[in-house]
């Protein structure tokens, strides 16, 4: 469960076994595309004179030589050869299609046949190729264009916009999905220290110490909670969200933040009721989104510091505390276009000071002809960043 991405519910702690498959892979990738000594070491002790393809079906070497050529075929599936000089292997380099060509036709003649002998920079030479290929190959072939060029191959990750390897994408190919956790957009957030998210990660899962939670593990125990004056069991339920002062902290602060709050025993459930009415787009949306987690925290401070210091548990106490913290985490938030009057009260009887105004930017925008001999693409503006990837269409 902590190795989950926090967006599925998790901690985001990599699973060793995946930081180390990704990491060979970092070093395959080098082995096939680098020029630094290191490549060239592993290459003259490992490969000699043979092609990486060949290496990999020999079991030989040591355990970090052996954990580089299993994650190989990985590397090949997900990389490609652009072409230049044409100085690649013909079969076993994968310069076409979505695999090298000895994985699709038997492979005819010389296998080390370099892709310069068959195609240069005028295109391929058709007649020897009909002679190695299956039709519908060289017809691949012929369609693509393919021809040498003045300049080194080069080997392409495609993962990753420069074609460059990154250990990242790699993990991010390989990591199993899963569904999504609703929580992930409000449980994380940076303005909120992470003990306090942590805790609700822990209550999430049912694994914070109260007395029923012990009991379950078959460990005898007498309970009674520390938070009524009328005894009661202590579990993670009444302590956070059904005893009567957890309640009254509740609907005291439903109130203040305009919220009508029904009947809700369940604590998991409290939380999403509130999320549900959180935004990102406004002060109080925020408020709403970063205040069921400081409830969370500051009733099982109080009840930690009831039972261990003996402290009383007093209503009154947990919600001076919770509008602290309020205070404390809503500095800085971003500026809002609008805040509307209701917000403002919210804002007042939460004591924060009401983010100020952004004033709206004016850009003027003209079309332009482009030069003659130009097409200019014009685009809405939407990228995944600046410089970053974009999509369009159009017609020429
Ligand atoms: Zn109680």
């Amino acid at each position: 469960m902590i190795c989950k991405p926090v967006e599925e519910g998790g901690l985001g702690i990599h699973d060793l076994v995946d930081v180390q498959e990704s990491l060979f892979m970092k070093f395959g990738w080098k082995l096939i595309s680098g020029n630094s000594m290191w490549s060239e070491f592993f290459q003259k002790k490992y490969l000699r004179r043979e092609h990486v393809y060949k290496a990999m079906q020999m079991k030989k070497g040591s355990q970090f030589w052996k954990g580089i050529m299993e994650i190989m075929p990985k590397i090949i599936q997900n990389s490609k050869w652009l072409i230049g000089n044409g100085n690649i292997n013909f079969w076993m380099n994968r310069w076409i299609g979505s695999e090298p060509l000895q994985e699709v036709c038997p492979v005819i003649g010389r296998n080390d046949l370099l892709l310069a002998d068959v195609v240069d920079e005028r295109g391929p030479n058709i007649d020897v190729l009909r002679n190695l290929v299956l039709p519908d190959i060289l017809h691949q072939i012929c369609e693509a264009g393919v021809r040498t060029k003045d300049r080194p191959d080069v080997f392409v990750w495609e993962h990753s916009l420069d074609g460059q390897f990154t250990t990242k994408s790699a993990w991010k190919l390989y990591k199993k999905c899963g569904v999504p956790c609703e929580w992930k957009k409000w449980l994380w957030l940076d303005k909120i220290p992470k003990k306090m998210s942590f805790l609700c990660w822990r209550a999430k899962r049912g694994i914070v110490t109260t007395d029923d939670v012990i009991q379950n593990l078959s460990i005898p125990l007498a309970s009674k909670c520390n938070c009524c004056i009328a005894p009661n069991i202590e579990s993670l339920q009444h302590v956070l969200c059904e005893g009567s002062n957890a309640q009254m902290v509740w609907k005291y602060f439903a109130n203040i933040s305009q919220i009508r709050l029904p009947h809700i025993r369940n604590w998991k459930r409290m939380m999403s009721f509130w999320w549900q009415r959180a935004n990102k787009q406004s002060q109080a949306g925020w408020i709403r989104g970063m205040l069921p987690i400081v409830i969370t925290w500051c009733l099982w401070k109080a009840r930690c510091s009831a039972r261990m210091e003996g402290v009383p548990f007093q209503v009154k106490a947990i919600i001076r505390l919770v509008k602290i913290i309020m205070k404390d985490v809503s500095y800085n938030l971003k500026n809002f276009q609008v805040v509307k009057e209701n917000e403002r009260l919210v804002m007042e009887e939460l004591n924060i000071p009401v983010a100020s105004i952004k004033g709206k930017k004016v850009t003027y925008v003209k079309w332009e002809l482009p030069t003659r001999g130009m097409v200019k693409l014009n685009v809405d503006g939407g990228a995944r960043c600046n410089p970053g990837e974009a999509g369009g269409g159009g017609i020429i």
